[in-house]
This record gives C-alpha cells, sequence and structure tokens, in this order.
C-alpha cells in the first residue's frame, strides 16, 4: 500500500492507472475504521484493479455544535485497517491540502433530500458533504465509488449529485454492516456508555418492528412509522428527531408503503445522534 498526502501525488498515480486501463474503486471515509468501512474496501478490492481509500474528516459538514473536535481518529490503526482489505493508494490529506481557504463555491442540496430528515437537524451537513465529495471525486477520478447504505440520505444525495452534475462515476450502494444485536456500525458507537450502548439497539429493534407492520400487510406510512416510533418511545433517554417511511431516490414522504423504500431514523442516545434505516 502506497499513502499519499498530495493531491498532486493522488492524481498523478490515478491518471497512470487509468492510462493503463485499471479500473479505479474509490471508498471514502472520516476515519477510525469499521467493520462498514471495511465492507466497501473488500467489495471495491473484488471489483477494481486499483483501490484508492481516503481519510480525511471534512470540517464543512460539521454544525459549530458538532462533534469536529472530538471526531474519533487514530492514524496508525485506519492505515493498518487499510492495508489489511487491500488498499492500494491511502489518501491522507491534512485540512490545509483539501481546503487551503474555505471553498467559496459549494454545492447546495436542495429539495426533499436537503430540506427533510437530516436536513433542518444538521443545517449545511449535506452541502459540505456533497462538496467535499465533488471534489475528492474529481482528484481520484474513480469507475466506481462505495457508499454505505447506512447513510441513506447521504448515498441519495451523491447519487443525484453524479446525475444532475453529469460526473462519470459509478455509486456503488453497500449493504449496512451491523453488530450481532443489530446496532449499525458506527464510529459514533464509541461514543456510547455500557448503558447507553444497550438502549442503542432500540433503533433497529424499531425500523424492524415497522418493516414487520409492513410485511403484516400494513399500507399507511403513519401507521409503519407508529409500529417504529413506539418501540424508540419505550426506551429511556432515547429521543428521536424523526421516523420517516421515504421514497430511497428522492426521500420524499411516501404516499402508500411499498417495498424498496426506506424506513429512517435518528435518535439521540443521551449526547450521541445515531442514525439508521432499512429497506421495506
Ligand atoms: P464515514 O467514515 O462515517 O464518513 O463513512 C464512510 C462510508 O462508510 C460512508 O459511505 C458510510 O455510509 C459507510 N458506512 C459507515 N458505517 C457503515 C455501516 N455500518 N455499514 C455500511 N457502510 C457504512
Amino acid at each position: 500500500m502506497r499513502e499519499v498526502a498530495s493531491s498532486a501525488e493522488l492524481r498523478a498515480a490515478t491518471d497512470a492507472a487509468r492510462q493503463r486501463g485499471a479500473g479505479v474503486g474509490f471508498v471514502p471515509t472520516m476515519g477510525a475504521l469499521h467493520a462498514g468501512h471495511r465492507a466497501l474496501l473488500v467489495r471495491a478490492r473484488a471489483e477494481n484493479d486499483l483501490v484508492v481509500a481516503s481519510v480525511f474528516i471534512n470540517p464543512l459538514q460539521f454544525g459549530p455544535a458538532e462533534d469536529l473536535a472530538s471526531y474519533p481518529r487514530d492514524r496508525e490503526a485506519d492505515l493498518a485497517v487499510l492495508a489489511a482489505d487491500g488498499t492500494d493508494l491511502a489518501f491522507l490529506p491534512g485540512e490545509r491540502e483539501v481546503w487551503p481557504a474555505p471553498p467559496e463555491v459549494r454545492l447546495r442540496v436542495t429539495g426533499s433530500l436537503g430540506d427533510r430528515l437530516e436536513g433542518p437537524v444538521r443545517p449545511g451537513h449535506l452541502d459540505g458533504v456533497a462538496t467535499v465529495v465533488a471534489k475528492l471525486l474529481h482528484l481520484v477520478g474513480p469507475s466506481r465509488a462505495y457508499f454505505g447504505q447506512k447513510d441513506a440520505q447521504q448515498l441519495a444525495m451523491v447519487r443525484r449529485l453524479v446525475d444532475d452534475l453529469a460526473f462519470p462515476n459509478e455509486i456503488v450502494a453497500c449493504p449496512t454492516v451491523r453488530e450481532p444485536d443489530g446496532l449499525a456500525v458506527s464510529s459514533r458507537n464509541a461514543y456510547l456508555s455500557a448503558t447507553e450502548r444497550e438502549r442503542a439497539t432500540a433503533l433497529y429493534r424499531a425500523l424492524s418492528a415497522g418493516r414487520a407492520a409492513f410485511l403484516a400487510g400494513r399500507r399507511d406510512p403513519a401507521a409503519v412509522e407508529a409500529a417504529a416510533r413506539e418501540v424508540l418511545d419505550g426506551v429511556p433517554e432515547v429521543k428521536p428527531d424523526y421516523v420517516a417511511l421515504v421514497d430511497p431516490a428522492t426521500f420524499e414522504p411516501a404516499k402508500q408503503a411499498e417495498p424498496g423504500q426506506v424506513l429512517a431514523t435518528a435518535a439521540r442516545v443521551g449526547r450521541t445522534r445515531l442514525i439508521d434505516n432499512v429497506i421495506l
């Protein structure tokens, strides 16, 4: 594995690979790598000649009251994971490398994708993700870029970004990796106390209850959402921001529950905010 810190070096390496006709796979991350990231890396390794992974904690996507300063950072552990999963090029740029100055031209996510669910709770978050993903896709120039279903709204936004702005990259979605008790693996799980960790299982239990209601024949979105919310409401110190059944591409509210729709939730467990979703 080769480690690169400069954009010029990264570009030179991926240009050379493309000229050889190599398929380039790209896995963008914020580090603190876990089993969810590893699933993306393994898939990228299986489908491409050259695998590029980035570790960059993008300040643009954090609100002023969010956890940018305390977000877990472990460079050596991340490099070990990347190497073990067969990454060819690890791009670990410093903040000034990606943003020498705060960018004055940025992307803005509109419509339900920008305005619903994560939109109002984390103003500017998806705009910041869109802007950095656009830049990273330009720097890496991958044939395929890998994103997790765990961040369903982000995934839908990236699909729409490449469509709306004619990026030539294929976006590949990877299923959510979970702990044995169902909790979606996340870097932010490290913030949970033992009691909170136990309570956090409520998110997936709630989503599963919503999906079970659908499978039992409920077609009213409110009934599916209520089945999920009931589980969350039964657990102390778990405070949902939303429980919503939405179209997987537009994030518009479902009019009638149908297979393929996304049942998404975000909840605060103590001071930690977790998100999760299932596909009906
Ligand atoms: P992050 O480092 O949190 O920005 O995540 C980098 C990528 O890994 C994103 O595409 C996430 O959706 C994906 N990811 C994070 N957690 C999981 C998980 N539990 N299962 C699948 N993908 C994940």
